[in-house]
């Protein structure tokens, strides 16, 4: 009896290598190089691994901006059997320690730029056996870390691995911390199986649709959110397995992102708002040719002002929904040949929705009693979600674990309406409800709101303790350069919306305060736990 197939990452490599051998893998405006090069360079990656001593279960972690390097340990630390740890570089040193030592790293493959950092803490980097440089330039950098070897050094020498082992495919691949705005962060894993599933029905859902936003053979694809983050939402696997033209951009920098999308003719792309907000507001980005350029949002919800702004410059932006602990594609939002013949304003209003789940996940709302919510588009529920690819706990931690799952439902810590065709909108994250005399206000609807003034360049909106109400909206707002807004003026501008019956009466209660800038998470995100302590 021949024994069953398992769900490996090795299988996700070898049909896009054989069929596109001559497919270009770029890395910033440094190298270039073909599919069939790459896959060399995995083979030697693993036999140099394999070399120094890593063994299955052993745990490799990555310091790196988006590179071909990182692609290439996508693939050859979970094929030997190892675990890839995605180390988040902007997190503090005191983080950083602690996620080093909870995922027992024993290898690190360090990004000469990060060198001072480990410097500061390598005296407390108890599990680490060996540190591996890289770097784009071929230099020697001063450390006082003992390196091993510097990446290209070691793969030139190294025997490559062709036959690469079978294992279960429920064999832990990846492992990353969630950015955690408070406390400790919580670690993630994914399984090969769960890389391989997530991989396949993420492709079947971006490439499905006819016209908008399709993701196929001749596109060339570009991450704009973090390799270390959720694995490039794991897009860089199936772009591999489309046997696309890949661009890795390095460090973010809205110029040199903007040129590599039009020097490298890159149609397909991910990223947070924020960033697409710098690339379509950099005065330095204005040159350069946006349309025609597919961009998936996800990881916050994609105000109408930011789409809006996105449309006029050609882009084809439309929203995906997801979270670290989901691998993380739940849903796409995709628009039908009709719905593209709608004016803007209703295309707006399509793309900035969350979307339908992809195939094999299923979302439920309910309320405090664990009732199921109407699919009327108006009540919202807490969004709890089954998928094969849903990270079984957090790594080593019960206690967070336990909350994280109910009856075989994983709570996404969001609300969410749905309407009868199935489309979800993200009306907040359960902590930034905000409860005015009992109702739900959603800060996510009033920020996008705000962000439709003329004069506003950022804004976000936190319940502040009320003793009447229970909580109030405060709004945080960042004004244009140049330009000086009164706060009334904002209150105003909420209130027409509240009499045009778009918002809740509620929202009239909202206070307005300017703001020089609003402070981010480690991946962008407005971080509305440090806006609560400070305002
Ligand atoms: P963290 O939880 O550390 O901020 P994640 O990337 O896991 O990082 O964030 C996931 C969260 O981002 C979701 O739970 C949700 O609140 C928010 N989010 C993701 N996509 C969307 C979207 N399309 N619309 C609204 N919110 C979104």
């Amino acid at each position: 009896m021949h024994s069953i197939h398992q769900l490996l990452i090795k299988n996700l490599f070898q049909a896009p290598i054989q069929d596109h051998p001559e497919q270009e893998i770029v890395y910033a405006e440094t190298l270039r190089f073909t599919y069939a090069q790459f896959r060399e360079r995995v083979r030697r990656l693993a036999g140099m691994l394999l070399a120094r001593g890593v063994k299955p279960g052993d745990t490799v972690a990555v310091m790196d901006y988006d590179s071909h390097r990182y692609l290439e340990c996508y693939y050859a630390v979970p094929m030997i059997g190892a675990v890839l740890h995605t180390i988040n570089i902007r997190l503090a040193p005191e983080q950083m320690v602690y996620t080093i030592g909870h995922a027992e790293d024993d290898v690190v493959l360090v990004n000469a730029d990060f060198l001072p950092l480990l410097e500061q803490i390598k005296g407390r980097l108890d599990t680490v056996r060996e540190y591996i440089l890289l770097t784009d330039n071929n230099e020697s950098p001063q450390t006082a870390l003992p390196l091993s070897g510097e990446y290209e050094a070691l793969l030139a020498a190294a025997e490559p691995v062709v036959d690469f082992p079978d294992f279960d495919e429920n064999t832990r691949a990846t492992t990353f911390y969630t950015t955690g705005t408070t406390g400790l962060p919580k670690g993630v894993f994914f399984s090969h199986r769960q890389l391989v599933l997530h991989t396949l029905a993420g492709l079947a859902a971006l490439s499905s649709n006819a016209d908008q936003g399709r993701f196929h053979r001749e596109d060339v694809y570009m991450p704009i959110t973090p390799m270390f983050h959720v694995h490039a939402w794991g897009i860089p696997y199936m772009a591999t397995l489309l046997g696309v033209k890949q661009v890795y951009p390095g460090r973010y920098v809205p110029e040199a992102l903007a040129r590599l999308i039009s020097t490298e003719r890159v149609t397909f792309s991910h990223c947070v708002p924020t960033i697409l907000h710098m690339l379509l507001s950099d005065p330095k980005c204005e040159q350069y040719d946006l349309s025609g350029w597919k961009v998936v949002i996800g990881g916050a919800a994609l105000p109408k002002s930011v789409c809006k702004a996105a449309l006029d410059r050609g882009v084809d932006v439309f929203s995906g929904y997801g979270m670290s602990e989901s691998c993380p594609i739940l849903a796409l939002t995709h628009l039908s040949t009709d719905e593209l013949l709608q004016d803007q304003e209703s295309q707006v209003a399509l793309r900035t929705r969350t979307g339908r789940p992809l195939p094999l996940v299923r979302l439920r709302r309910v309320d405090d009693d664990g009732r199921e919510a109407p699919d009327d588009d108006k009540t919202p529920g807490a969004l709890q979600v089954r998928a094969p690819w849903l990270t079984q706990s957090y790594l080593k931690d019960e206690r967070n674990s336990e909350k994280l799952w109910a009856d075989g439902w994983m709570n996404t810590g969001d609300v969410a309406c749905r309407d009868a065709s199935g489309s979800l909108r993200i009306t907040d994250r359960t902590k930034d409800v905000i409860k005015v005399g009992g109702e739900w206000l959603s800060s996510l609807e009033l920020e996008d709101i705000i962000l439709r003034h003329p004069d506003v360049a950022e804004a976000a909106v936190i319940g502040k303790p009320d003793l009447r109400w229970g909580e109030t909206p405060l709004a945080l707002v960042v004004p244009k350069q140049g330009v000086t807004l009164p706060e009334k003026g904002i209150a105003h501008h909420v209130k027409c919306f509240v009499d045009k019956g778009v918002l809740p009466k509620e929202a009239v209660l909202i206070k307005v305060r300017l703001v020089e800038s609003i402070v981010k998470t480690s991946v962008g995100k407005t971080n509305k736990v440090a806006l609560r302590e400070m305002y």
